[in-house]
């Protein structure tokens, strides 16, 4: 495994700086965690679950591996039912987060599976993958074992089929890092593929809560055919700032079959159940508890409120770069904002301009994969008033 490199680089260069100019005062746009606070509704649960926590009669212990049935229901109904979307409690997996999920998921694949991910990635799918020995030989910052489906502005970050055949395909969207988001008929486009083909989509949906567009589907299960071919992974992360409270969900519908050694179907669902109940002993009561009370009246309307505010930031950045001659993508369905650098001018030169001219840290495209090369990845999750100043100061630049 080659270092992780992108964010050292980073904070290197930003110390750098620092220490060349003490007073400068250096906006941070490639935060990728949140900055508002918990709602309301969450911080109450938790303190009724801790308080649950220090009486005998209702004290918690180990929990059920695949969570609790009052958080696994909510999600049932929530997020799937009420959309019309058949998607069960029992086969809905609480767990710590989108992140272990995405990246345990590939214990219950074969080892010798051929994987695809889009380029540029979210860099867990890759790197998960070359941990279990599915990455084969080095080869630039790409891997000889894996297949890349460019998303370019040329084909309007869409990742087409690819022309080799693929076990295992993750899709994101919203996508991190470009912002973009695929629209019903183009995710058709991969259940189709799956089906016809016999892969498995790992559909990434961590940025669902930001989707503003009425034809980009919140779940994968919005579209036909996908509870043969798909699972969902989710997080309360970006949803309801639980990135340091830790909760997220991964949805295996029974339906869903791999095929085993000999031959045979063998169903997801339990194979993930089996791998879950045997390396992990779920997600903390007290986060769950948060996690249910998001789905209440006042923590819908709380976490509404934070999305909103850091989308008002997304639309602010896109409308200054776009004003100030840039070409932009995302930002109306995501907290991403994919900016293209000037012509011939590179991910980590323009990094590097942005830093020392204005004092604004973007994260390089580059650093998510060769087609990232020439643009740089901005976020919403800063304040506005810092939002509105960096958009100031690279709109001077
Ligand atoms: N998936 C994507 C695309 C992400 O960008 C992130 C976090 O940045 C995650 C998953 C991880 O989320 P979690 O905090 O639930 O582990």
């Amino acid at each position: 495994m080659p270092e992780s490199y992108l964010f050292s680089e980073i904070s290197r260069r930003v110390s750098a700086f620092k220490e060349n100019n003490p007073g400068a005062d250096i906006i941070r746009m490639g935060i990728g965690d949140v900055t508002r606070p918990l709602c309301g509704a969450a911080i109450e649960a938790m303190h009724r679950a801790v308080d649950d926590e220090a009486d005998a009669a209702s004290f918690h212990g180990y929990g059920p591996e695949q969570g609790y049935p009052f958080l696994r229901d909510r999600i049932a109904e929530t997020d799937y039912r009420s959309r019309g979307i058949d998607i069960d409690a029992d086969e809905i997996f609480v767990g710590d987060g989108a992140k272990s999920d995405l990246g345990n998921f590939g214990d219950i694949l074969a080892s010798d599976c051929r994987v695809a991910v889009t380029d540029p990635v979210y860099p867990v799918y890759v790197d998960t993958n070359v941990m279990a020995g599915r990455g084969g030989a080095p080869d630039g910052c790409r891997h000889e074992g894996i297949i890349y489906l460019p998303m370019t502005r040329e084909n309007g970050y869409v990742p087409q089929l690819p022309s080799v055949r693929s076990d295992v395909i993750y899709l994101c969207s919203p996508n991190n890092p470009t912002g973009t988001a695929m629209t019903r008929d183009e995710l058709k486009m991969w259940v189709d593929y799956a089906r016809r083909e016999g892969s498995l989509i790992l559909f990434d949906s961590a940025y669902e809560a930001y989707i503003h567009n009425p034809d980009v589907p919140h779940s994968i299960y919005e579209i036909e055919g996908a509870r043969d071919v798909a699972v969902e992974f989710r997080s309360f992360s970006k949803t309801a700032g639980f990135t340091g409270i830790r909760c997220g969900y991964t949805v295996v519908p029974r339906q869903l079959t791999g095929i085993g050694e000999s031959g045979e179907r063998v169903p997801l669902n339990r194979l993930w159940r089996r791998r879950q109940c045997t390396k992990f002993n779920g997600a903390s009561y007290v986060s769950q508890r948060a996690a249910e009370a998001t789905y209440t009246a006042e923590g819908r309307r709380q976490i509404a409120e934070t999305i909103d505010y850091y989308m008002e930031n997304a639309r602010i950045m896109r409308e200054s770069l776009a004003a100030a001659g840039y070409e932009v993508a995302g930002g109306v369905d995501s907290p991403y904002v994919w900016l293209k650098t000037p012509e011939g001018v590179s991910s980590w030169d323009f990094f590097d301009r942005l830093l020392s001219r204005v004092a604004v840290v973007g994260t390089p495209g580059a650093g998510f994969g060769a087609c990232g090369e020439g643009y740089l990845r901005l976020t919403a999750f800063n304040t506005r008033e810092a939002t509105r100043e960096a958009m100031e100061r690279i709109s001077r630049l």
